[in-house]
Formats: C-alpha cells, sequence, structure tokens
C-alpha cells in the first residue's frame, strides 16, 4: 500500500500529539510493509502567523492531494479573549471542513477497562459503554447567517438545515449501525425549533429505509441527562453540529479524559483525523498532554481511509496493552497510580511504540 499523508500539527498541544501520531504511522508501515509519505502543512494561529491567512492555499492545495489528513488542534489564548477579532484560528477549520466536503464527524466513545477508574462517573454505570456519535458538521448555527444590529445591543445566529444535510449523515449512521447493535437515537430539539423538526422528519423518512435497525429520538436536553445516566443505552447517536459539540466533550467523560478521544471527518473525499481535545493551552510547552487520542486518531484513519483493519487494531491493542501495563499520562493517572508510571507525553507515546506488532 502507498499512502499520502498529510500531518496538520496547528497550535499548542496539537504540535505535541501529533508527532506521537506520526510516529506511530511510521512503526504501522515498517511492521506492515506500507509505503506512507509524509508531509507538513500550516493551520490555524501558526499559519495567521506566518501568512495572515487560518488556512492558506498552499495547505488546502496539499489536503486535497492526499490521501488522508492527520490534525492536531487550533487555538491560541489571544483570540479567546477578543472575540472581536477578525482573523480566528478556528476559521481555518471550518472552512477546511467546507472546502473538503467533511460533513459528518465520527467520534468513537468507548471505555478502556483499564481506565474505569479515571471517569468522574460510577465504574458499574460505565461498564461496557461503547457508543458511535455522528456529528453532522456542515450546517446548523456555525454557518447560518449570523450579525449584530439595534447598535450592536441585538446579535444573532441562525440554525440552519437542508433536508439533503441530514439524509446524508443519518444514511452514514443507519448503515453503522447494521455492523453495531442496530439502534440509532437520534438527538434534536423538535418540540422548540423548526430546523430539528425538519431533521426529525428527515431522519424518520431515511429511517424506513433501515428495517432492521431501531430508531429512537431523543431531545436534547433528556440526551444529555440520559448519557450520564445510563450511558449503555446508546449505541449509535445522529444528531446536528451544536448539539453533537456538546454532547461529545460530555461523553468524554465516559472515557475519562478528553486526551482519550479520537475522531474521523469524512464526506466523499479524503478523511481527517483528529483528537477530539482543543490546543489546551494549560499545558501547552509542559510536555504532559496525553497523545493517545491522536494515536487512537492514527488507528481510525488506518480502518477508515485504509482499509488497513488488522493495523488500526494492532495500534488499539498496542495502547490497550499500555494501559493494562499501569502507564498513564497525568490526565488518566488515579489515587492508585505509582510515580513512576505516570509518563510524559513522548514518554506515552514510545511505550505505545514498544508494544506495536504486526
Ligand atoms: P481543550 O480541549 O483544549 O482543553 C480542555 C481541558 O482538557 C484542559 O484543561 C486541557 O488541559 C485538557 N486536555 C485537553 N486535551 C488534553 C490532552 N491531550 N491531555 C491532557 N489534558 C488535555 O479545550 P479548551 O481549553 O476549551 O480550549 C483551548 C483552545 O482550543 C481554545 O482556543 C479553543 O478554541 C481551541 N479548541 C480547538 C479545537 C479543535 O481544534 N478541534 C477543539 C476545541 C477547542
Amino acid at each position: 500500500m502507498k499512502k499520502k499523508i498529510v500531518i496538520l500539527p496547528g497550535d499548542g498541544i496539537g504540535q505535541e500529539v501529533t508527532a506521537e501520531g506520526k510516529k506511530v504511522l511510521e512503526r504501522v508501515a515498517e511492521l506492515f510493509g506500507y509505503q506512507f509519505e509524509f508531509d507538513t502543512a500550516l493551520i490555524g494561529h501558526q499559519a495567521i502567523e506566518a501568512t495572515g491567512d487560518p488556512l492558506p492555499p498552499e495547505t488546502l492545495d496539499k489536503l486535497r492531494n492526499c490521501d488522508a489528513i492527520l490534525f492536531g488542534a487550533v487555538g491560541h489564548p489571544k483570540y479567546d479573549n477578543d472575540p472581536g477579532a477578525k482573523v480566528r484560528p478556528e476559521q481555518g477549520l471550518l472552512k477546511m471542513r467546507k472546502e473538503l466536503g467533511l460533513y459528518a464527524n465520527l467520534r468513537p466513545i468507548k471505555l478502556f477497562d483499564e481506565l474505569l477508574g479515571a471517569s468522574s462517573i460510577k465504574p458499574e454505570i460505565l461498564k461496557g459503554s461503547d457508543i458511535l456519535f455522528f456529528r453532522e458538521l456542515t450546517g446548523d448555527v456555525y454557518f447560518g447567517k449570523r450579525g449584530r444590529e439595534n447598535d450592536n445591543q441585538t446579535a444573532y445566529d441562525t440554525m440552519i438545515y437542508s433536508r439533503y444535510e441530514v439524509e446524508r449523515i443519518a444514511h452514514k449512521a443507519f448503515r453503522a449501525a447494521q455492523t453495531r447493535r442496530k439502534k440509532v437515537t437520534s438527538v434534536d430539539k423538535a418540540n422548540v425549533l423548526e430546523s430539528s423538526r425538519l431533521w426529525r422528519e428527515v431522519v424518520q423518512e431515511i429511517g424506513k429505509q433501515y428495517p432492521d435497525v431501531e430508531l429512537e429520538h431523543q431531545f436534547v436536553d433528556a440526551a444529555a441527562m440520559k448519557l450520564i445516566q445510563n450511558p449503555k443505552s446508546f449505541d449509535v447517536v445522529v444528531t446536528g453540529n451544536l448539539f453533537g459539540d456538546i454532547l461529545t466533550d460530555e461523553a468524554s467523560q465516559i472515557a475519562g479524559s478528553m486526551g482519550m478521544l479520537a475522531s474521523a471527518s469524512v464526506g466523499d473525499s479524503v478523511g481527517l483525523y483528529e483528537p477530539i481535545h482543543g490546543s489546551a493551552h494549560d499545558i501547552t510547552g509542559k510536555g504532559i498532554a496525553n497523545p493517545l487520542a491522536s494515536i487512537l486518531s492514527a488507528a481510525l484513519l488506518l480502518d477508515i481511509s485504509f482499509g488497513a483493519k488488522t493495523a488500526a487494531d494492532a495500534v488499539i491493542a498496542a495502547v490497550e496493552q499500555t494501559l493494562r501495563d499501569g502507564y498513564r499520562t497525568s490526565d488518566i493517572a488515579d489515587a492508585n497510580t505509582s510515580k513512576d508510571k505516570i509518563l510524559n507525553t513522548s514518554g506515552m507515546g514510545q511505550a505505545v511504540l514498544d508494544r506495536l506488532k504486526h
């Protein structure tokens, strides 16, 4: 197998964790006899500093001409406290998703048994949780009309969805459910929002084409509660951009830490793989970021974009073995973790590499 992979480290800990994800891909290539050609490109604050543009045309060009993308994160404190800034790192991310037609974000929330104690939720409620989120990425309030009026005294964002946007992600969710426990939960706010009523109507129509899959609807407020109360009741969850953004961060607590969750953004062409966390300014440069979400993103890349399921499973098994051997980064350590088992970012990356086998 010969493939071109673009590494987009971005900002903050994005730089630190993608370095470890890349090492894992390099080792996989050696072990499995694949030829991976790597390139890197600028995005986010880094790109603004270098070119004035959060997604420079050279980056977009490289992304359009590769087989898969391993992305870190974008964001910088400078913009977080300056809501009026005209050019912002996250514009690069939103534009990239739009330009590459990445309309579905897949977020597997799977708990490693070794981390049952790291979550703030009781182990007996968590054990066995395995949820696959499909968050719509290119619609909703993030792309609807927005503005200020009334002399800056009023601001608005428009929640907007079109039928085709709901149809295509609903198909992806139902197909995924067919290979899992055959249940789709569609999350909306159809009791209040018109865009949610269209969402529900379309999901119901598409659901009829998948009679082997059970379909249930939940309002987002109830879903937020049930995720914590009974996470095992969910299999595949499909939802819009805003609700998905919030619910998947909430669900990260099921996996113990933001540093454990990988995601895949897919559409009709190249796939993009990234941790769900951001650039984490509070720990940037300290070398303590957990690289496992980036490493698990590399596993998703192998599986979804390259169809290399055996290699992907080998990466996941190496992560599992590392955790079983007691190694932790500080975000997933608990009172029982001895000090000598707490690793820094590169130490954790190395521990996974040491356990990676064909
Ligand atoms: P964040 O995800 O960066 O961090 C939230 C908390 O989780 C922090 O305490 C952080 O230290 C911790 N954390 C996150 N990843 C970790 C890891 N790998 N290992 C250990 N601990 C980890 O979210 P935030 O603090 O709300 O945002 C910081 C910046 O990131 C902002 O500028 C925001 O806009 C940006 N952001 C970017 C993305 C993205 O690029 N996809 C997503 C979310 C936030």
